[in-house]
């Protein structure tokens, strides 16, 4: 019998925890109080908490998070935001949508993360602000970027919606001298039973602004100060949330063991030049919390294809950068522009990774990784 691995593991996540989760739901629909109330307040300081920030906004997603961090700094058209083209969407989407133009430049070609480098050059008396993003989970090089804007009015935001969890140097994504965002989505290293996502600022006028925002522009019942949008978090994901962030930290030091196996279990597995393979590269005093596990090879689709037909499913975290996306046809970019992006986005693919991928599933996945990889060179 063929063995049928999971990508991200959330049933067996969802067994784990199965009482207090149903509990937790249940509890909120009897209490009549469904969006906002006390779950989304007592999970807003368990998280600034966790991350160590004063404030943590829930919202309804994290493209919401980042939508209403361009809104609370008041970016629209005219405007220039320089991002990373080697991310989801939803990071360039936001910039667009608030009329803004997305500036994109090129990455790290080991870390995958935004290059302060490649971002000096781009910046001029447009740019108002700048998005690094913590990608798979692994904190973006957040103190050099707020090196380059402070005493400017540029303003950083984390796009942290991979990195909840993750640490530099001892101190938390999100919670990195900027706007930090992220996401609940499912799959993501803390995910809830839908959308939902947070900012996080330790600003009091960032924090109210946030709060106003994403309820309507509302400052008192009825009575609208800003235009806002409904961006709010529900009861029921709260709930989801609060029983999850209780066992976050056992979960986390599990990815990051996982993570490190894998790297390991390749480089012992493979019998190859070891080059074949790019494991994941983690910079001295930075913690990934693997939002993906994602290597480099060659000949990504045959690989993918011969793993596929052994059970074990893969993704490609991102097949088209956003420079040549179609949808940003008109900000300027064209194909070469951005080459690291390019080759990286050529070559990576994602393998299976959760909290409870069981060892001898790993063990199953490393070898069919490496035999594909040397079948196909
Ligand atoms: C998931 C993700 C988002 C969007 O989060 P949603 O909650 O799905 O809206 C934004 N940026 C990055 C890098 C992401 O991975």
């Amino acid at each position: 019998m063929n063995r049928q691995i999971p990508f991200a593991d959330l049933k067996s996540q969802y067994n784990a925890y199965k009482e207090e989760l149903d509990k937790a739901v249940l509890d909120v629909m009897g209490s009549s109080m469904y969006i906002m109330g006390p779950e989304v307040e007592k999970l807003e300081k368990n998280l600034a908490n966790y991350v160590g920030s004063k404030y943590a906004l829930s919202v309804s997603s994290g493209t919401d998070a980042l939508l209403l961090a361009l809104m609370a700094y008041d970016i629209k058209a005219g405007d220039e935001v320089i991002t990373t083209p080697f991310t989801f969407i939803a990071t360039a989407e936001v910039i667009a949508l608030v009329g803004a133009k997305p500036v994109f430049a090129d990455i790290d070609e080991k870390t995958y993360n935004l290059d302060v480098e490649k971002v000096k050059p781009l910046i001029n008396e447009r740019t108002k602000a700048i998005i690094p993003v913590s990608l798979y989970g692994l904190p973006a090089d957040m103190d050099k970027f707020y090196e380059l804007v402070k005493g400017t009015n540029i303003k950083l935001i984390e796009d942290a919606c991979q990195s909840f969890g993750a640490v530099d140097n001892g101190k938390y994504s999100c919670n990195y001298n900027s706007l930090g965002c992220t996401s609940f989505f499912p799959s993501k290293p803390l995910g809830c039973y839908g959308d939902g996502g947070a900012v996080f600022t330790n600003d009091d006028k960032e924090a109210e602004m946030i709060a106003s925002l994403r309820n309507h522009g509302q400052i008192a019942r009825y009575k609208h100060k800003y235009i806002g949008i409904n961006g709010r978090l529900d009861a029921v994901q709260a709930a989801v949330l609060n029983v999850k962030l209780a066992h976050f930290k056992e979960e986390i030091a599990a990815r990051i063991k996982i993570g490190s196996d894998y790297t390991a279990k390749i480089k012992a597995a493979y019998k190859g030049d070891i080059s074949d393979i790019i494991t994941p590269y983690i910079p001295e005093g930075k913690v990934s919390v693997y939002a993906q596990y994602s290597i480099r090879v060659k000949n990504r689709e045959e690989v993918a294809k011969k793993l596929n037909e052994q059970g074990i499913p893969t993704a490609i975290h991102y097949p088209i950068p956003l420079h040549i996306q179609e949808c940003y046809a008109g900000c300027g970019f064209k194909e070469g522009d951005l080459p690291i992006s390019e080759k990286v986005s050529k070559e990576i693919m994602s393998l299976p990774m959760s909290a409870f991928l069981k060892a001898d599933d790993q063990d199953y996945i490393v070898e069919a990784l490496c035999k594909a990889v040397l079948e196909t060179k």
